[in-house]
């Protein structure tokens, strides 16, 4: 019965005016936000101005995290994803905190990300977040989000909805939830989250959870934008990408990263090549028509690069 109610809930929230039989497209965009092309940003439905473009960080460790965060800063990067589970938020928090002193940034410019993981963290979610915020040692933390579904996971989201009203925390969120799972935890929580970040790449695209997400006036942020490491080489080389690519003078990842901000998909693809990293911020100078992004929306296979 619970999950019957759930499902009205959702439902209403995504789709508010269905009930009332109003117009179909304006009903499906009514709690979309936008992306500003201009400012490179999306309006949080917390209040908050996130950046749409940043730099992943799983796999970077000690002095290549900090030479590549600070690479991004210095690049005009402003924001950054990181994770307890990486083990790296020291360092990441070391090369904001040197940016800062160096005048490359102030804090406010740069927003910064990071999760809490299942199992023991979330069951002691208060400890867990406040562990968060003293390694990563800049203050606030700019968004929070519990890293994947557990089974105490209501509980550790009513922690972080604490530490937002204590102004330790901006905002929050989830990652990997999809319909399902947005379905059966939204009515248990007080705070619609401001972000969802998901496996999203042109072989698994995602396509029928991304709207309903966004349609609930959240923000679709993808991970492994560029299919992740060990399938880089493939997505990077498809022929459909590369053709793309070679039509507007750009890089088939500059074709990806496009891709995804014309879907309203925020970007955070993981690099410690500071070409790669300036190449992945330089993605405002072209854009892709109808006929390209058709293009790459049929490369869909439905492919996860990873279990969760
Ligand atoms: P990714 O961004 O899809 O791919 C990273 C790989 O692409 C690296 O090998 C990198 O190599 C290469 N690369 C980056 N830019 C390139 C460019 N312009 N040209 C050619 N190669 C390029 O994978 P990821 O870093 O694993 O994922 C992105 C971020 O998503 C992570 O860092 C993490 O923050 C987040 N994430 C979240 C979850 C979650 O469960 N929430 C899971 C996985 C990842 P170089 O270093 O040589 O540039």
């Amino acid at each position: 019965m619970r999950k019957i109610f759930s499902l009205i809930f959702v439902f209403l929230l995504a789709f508010p005016m269905t009930a009332c039989g109003q117009n179909r497209v304006e009903e499906e965009t009514a709690g979309k936000a936008e992306f500003d092309f201009e400012r490179k940003t999306v309006m949080l439905n917390s209040g908050y101005e996130m950046p749409i473009n940043g730099l992943g960080t799983y796999s970077l460790h000690g002095d290549e995290c900090i030479d590549s965060v600070k690479s991004a800063l210095s690049n005009g990067v402003r924001l950054i994803d990181t994770a307890s589970v990486y083990g790296n938020e020291e360092e990441v928090g070391q090369a904001i905190r040197e940016a800062i002193s160096e005048g490359i940034i102030q804090r406010e410019d740069v927003f910064v990300t990071t999760k809490i993981y299942p199992g023991s963290e979330m069951k002691n979610p208060v400890q867990s977040i406040q562990a968060c915020i003293d390694r990563l040692d800049i203050g606030y933390v700019d968004l929070m989000l519990l890293h994947h579904p557990d089974p105490n996971d209501v509980e550790a989201y009513k922690a972080m909805e604490q530490f937002v009203k204590e102004g330790k925390i901006r905002s929050i969120g989830l990652s990997n939830w999809y319909v399902e799972e947005l379905t059966e935890f939204l009515p248990q929580v007080d705070t619609v989250p401001a972000l969802v970040q998901n496996e999203i790449h042109p072989y698994y695209q995602e396509n029928e959870v991304i709207p309903f997400i966004q349609n609930l006036g959240i923000v679709v942020q993808g991970w492994y934008p560029l299919g992740g490491r060990g399938h880089t080489g493939e997505l990077l080389g498809d022929p459909v990408i590369s053709e793309i690519a070679g039509t507007h003078g750009v890089s088939s990842a500059q074709v990806i990263l496009r891709w995804n901000l014309q879907k309203d998909v925020v970007v955070i693809p993981g690099s410690s090549n500071p070409d790669h990293i300036r190449e992945n911020t330089e993605l405002y100078h072209f854009s892709l028509n109808g006929d390209e992004m058709a293009w790459i929306n049929a490369l869909d296979r439905g492919e996860k690069h990873d279990w969760y």
